[in-house]
């Protein structure tokens, strides 16, 4: 029986194109009781792989966490088999709205301590006792209150590309180091205030709706189904979008249009721009926007010393890494001085 992958990217992206199907990237999650995350990752592994299904998963025992890529005439199916499992039975779907075939080019099922990495000890609060979920017109109409405190749960390189206008946007790298700085932001308003939270698709302000509710906060809202879904009630509905610009997404397309500004700048020229990339040196793989213009001239690359680096043949690259650790774990979480218009 086959547990794991056996295709290389590249190789999954050739049967990609020529299978020249339409596939749907979508994401959901849950919090559950899993008691053997293991044996439920082999379950999920079997069973997506005979499908078709790429992407990247993460179970626990507190739940799972998924972003997928479907083949749209298998979704049905794949709907049926996430029915069947108690836990999941009509769970959300979030579908994106701009789709790419290669968003995912492997199946990547993993067990991990959580499923997301938010640092909180879950036994010292009741993770059940959640906000109060808001949809797309609820959440406009909150925002619009100016008894309302709008905070933006990600993380520096994703509200820099596009958020809420009026949103609080801690400067933070990581969703752990996010929630401490809110709760002393906001510790004089833990009671007069609305606190409205938002995040890429709604799994972190899941639990920290509960932790400032725990903390004390009486009125804590989050936008159901955060921005992804958010967008779709938008378009649907033709309701008023408050969201500005790119939402940052966490498989190959790395960003969804969700309106027209750009409000991001280049970090090495500093003209408009709100593509992200990784330097082309895989030993740096920094998280950076760079336009076009800056991509040609930089031959992808972060600095001059990373151009330098990329440059040389692949087998000097690999010599040079050496006893550096696994590069596919350096993912440096866009700050670098080399960076001159990061702000
Ligand atoms: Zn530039
Ligand atoms: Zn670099």
């Amino acid at each position: 029986m086959q547990l794991y992958n056996k295709l290389s990217a590249k190789e999954r992206e050739a049967l990609i194109d020529e299978a020249g199907e339409d596939r749907l990237t979508l994401s959901f999650y849950a919090y559950a009781k899993i008691g053997n995350p293991h044996l439920f990752r082999n379950h999920l592994f079997i069973a997506w792989d005979q499908m078709d299904v790429l992407g990247r998963i993460y179970v626990a025992h507190e739940g799972i966490n998924a972003q997928l890529s479907v083949p749209a005439k298998r979704f049905e199916e794949f709907k049926k088999f996430i029915d069947n499992i108690y836990f999941l039975e009509g769970v959300r779907l979030n579908i994106a709205i701009e789709h790419d075939a290669k968003a995912f080019l492997k199946l990547k099922v993993k067990v991990r301590d959580k499923i997301v990495a938010d640092g909180l000890n879950d036994s010292t609060f009741d993770v059940t006792n959640k906000g109060v979920h808001v949809d797309a017109l609820k959440f406009n109409d909150l925002i619009s209150d100016p008894n309302t405190v709008l905070v933006d749960m990600r993380n520096h390189y994703e509200s820099e590309i596009g958020h809420f206008q009026g949103a609080i946007k801690p400067d933070v790298d990581t969703f752990r180091d996010s929630l401490p700085i809110i709760e002393n932001d906001l510790k004089e308003h833990k009671e007069d205030k609305n606190l409205v939270m938002y995040c890429t698709g709604g799994i972190r302000c899941e639990k920290a709706s509960a932790y400032y509710k725990h903390k004390g906060f009486k009125n804590v809202y989050q936008l159901e189904g955060g921005i992804i879904e958010y967008a779709r009630q938008v378009e649907k509905q033709k309701l008023e979008n408050k969201f500005i610009g790119k939402n940052f997404v966490f498989d190959h397309r790395r960003a969804e249009q969700i309106s027209e500004e750009v409000i991001a700048n280049c970090h090495q020229c500093g003209k408009a721009c709100d593509t992200h990339v990784n330097c082309a040196n895989e030993a740096c793989h920094l998280l950076f926007i760079q336009c076009e213009e800056c991509a040609e001239k930089m031959n992808n690359c972060c600095s001059t010393d990373c151009m330098e680096i990329a440059a040389l043949p692949y087998e000097e690259q690999k010599a040079l890494r050496k006893g550096k650790g696994n590069s596919n774990k350096i993912f440096k979480k866009g700050r670098s001085e080399v960076l001159k218009y990061k702000s």
